[in-house]
């Protein structure tokens, strides 16, 4: 029998998951450890929600979840409840499928005033995560300005600007939805330090901002470059340039009878932000491209003035104390997810915060295949009945998906007409319903 341990109930643990029953069907157990009390990590906390379609994938890891094989170990911390060492004796592979939910820090001045979030805290808000319950972000003045040009911006821009009717069907927390729907915002500006070409924002995710109830996006025709020279992009950029150069065709009439603009602001990288006990403007320094396509400053600076600066500029993977960590990259030093031999790391763990949900399918499938070789037939571990008395004698409530599946229960039974959900933000809640 093979004893492996994920740690992370994301796409990438539960991908694992599926891929060690397919390879090793009866003879392996699998337990994913997290230290919430409910699965799914990104897809719970970190997709938007008014992605109802890319949630449902859910469903597909409940399949996995239900198996005989498998186990859900929720509100369980590795590092503080269980040391990484401790599950290298207990199970034949470790496997951290960790994501990456810290923000990439701003490293410019002002960066740590009231009013500056990082997208994982602001995401995390309207997400109901509880790490971000309390986040309180200052809604009521006009202008926030969102740096970065992903789609995670692009989240940022649409959550802030839909109203309570559009987010029918979603499971946006009602916090946040009573936040938002009062909301004074009136323009939001989106700074991208390079240009039009250089995004990092797909068509589909592009396209929703032009389909906007009460607001309309806003490109300046003087950034985009000549249109022959789309030519040279690949089609799913072509496509979000198209959008692009859409938005710059939006006749002005139109954006009179919306109430929030969305301006893209290319070639602008935010040098500062001010303000005397909070945030008050951010200053921002005029960009063009050298030859590797890399920003460099003009020297030209303005402000703009605003009220909140959320920073969605990439995320990064905590760290674990003993466990090989590459600081620059923001993820666990391996080779092709291998850390030794018996620990390994996959998804946004292994390598860095990029691709879609769908690309951590063949990652899992990909470090399967490197724990059987390495592995073996077990090695006559422990496993489970392991872990399980060492929580024991340290007092740990573990939550199961039995439990989660009350505490889901206890969601719908809450959600108010027309949502999925109302879902629980404080842990004790959460283990109370699962209880
Ligand atoms: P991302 O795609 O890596 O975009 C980060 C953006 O931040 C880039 O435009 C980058 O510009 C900019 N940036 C980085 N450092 C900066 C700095 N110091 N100052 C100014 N700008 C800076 O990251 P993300 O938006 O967080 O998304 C993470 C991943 O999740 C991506 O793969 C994304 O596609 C995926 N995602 C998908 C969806 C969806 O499919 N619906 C939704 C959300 C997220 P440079 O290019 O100049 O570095």
């Amino acid at each position: 029998m093979r004893h492996i341990a994920i740690i992370g109930s994301g796409p990438a643990g539960y991908y694992s998951a599926e891929a060690a029953q397919k390879k090793f069907g009866s003879d392996v157990r699998i337990d994913i450890i997290d230290r919430l009390p409910v699965p799914f990590g990104l897809i719970r906390f970190g997709v938007a929600p008014d992605h109802q379609s890319i949630k449902a994938v859910s469903g597909r890891y409940e399949k996995v979840a239900l198996s005989e094989n498998v186990r859900f170990v929720g509100n369980v911390t590795v590092g503080t409840d269980v040391s990484v060492d401790e599950l290298q004796d207990l199970y034949d592979a470790v496997i951290l499928a960790t994501g990456a939910p810290n923000d990439r820090k701003l490293e410019i001045a002002g960066g740590d005033l009231p009013g500056v979030f990082g997208s994982a805290a602001f995401v995390g808000w309207y997400n109901g995560h509880p790490d971000f319950a309390d986040l309180e972000p200052p809604l009521d003045g006009r202008h926030v300005v969102i740096i970065g040009n992903g789609n995670v911006a692009l989240d940022v821009a649409r959550i802030l600007s839909k109203t309570r009717a559009e987010f029918g069907g979603s499971d946006i927390v009602s916090h946040a939805l009573d936040r938002l729907d009062a909301s004074a915002v009136e323009e939001i500006t989106i700074l991208g330090r390079r240009g039009p070409h250089q995004i990092a924002m797909t068509p589909k995710e592009l396209g929703e901002l032009g389909h906007l109830a009460r607001a309309t996006p806003r490109v300046e025709k003087d950034d985009l470059p000549d249109i022959g020279e789309d030519a040279l992009l690949e089609p799913g950029m072509r496509k979000s340039v198209t959008h692009l150069r859409e938005f710059a065709a939006i006749p002005e009439a139109y954006r009179a009878d919306k109430d929030i603009s969305i301006n893209f602001d290319f070639f602008a990288a935010p040098v500062a932000i001010e303000g005397d006990i909070k945030v008050d403007r951010i200053m921002v320094e005029r960009t063009r491209l050298d030859e590797q396509l890399r920003s460099v400053g003009t020297g030209e600076t303005y402000a703009i003035d605003c009220s909140m600066v959320i920073s969605c500029i990439g995320y990064e993977t905590p760290s674990i104390d003993g466990v090989p960590f590459e600081h620059g990259r923001g993820r666990f030093a391996n080779v092709e997810g291998r850390i030794l031999p018996g620990l390994y790391c996959v998804g946004w763990a292994r390598r860095g915060p990029s691709g879609t949900i769908g690309t951590n399918r063949p990652d899992g499938y990909t470090i399967i295949d490197m724990v059987a070789d390495d592995i073996g037939e077990g090695e006559g571990k422990t496993g489970r009945p392991g872990l399980d008395a060492l929580l024991e004698t340290r007092g740990v409530q573990v939550v199961k998906f039995s439990d989660w599946k009350k505490i889901e229960e206890a969601e719908t039974a809450r959600a108010r007409e027309g949502a999925p959900r109302e879902k629980f933000v404080r842990i004790e809640d959460m283990i109370k319903a699962g209880g």
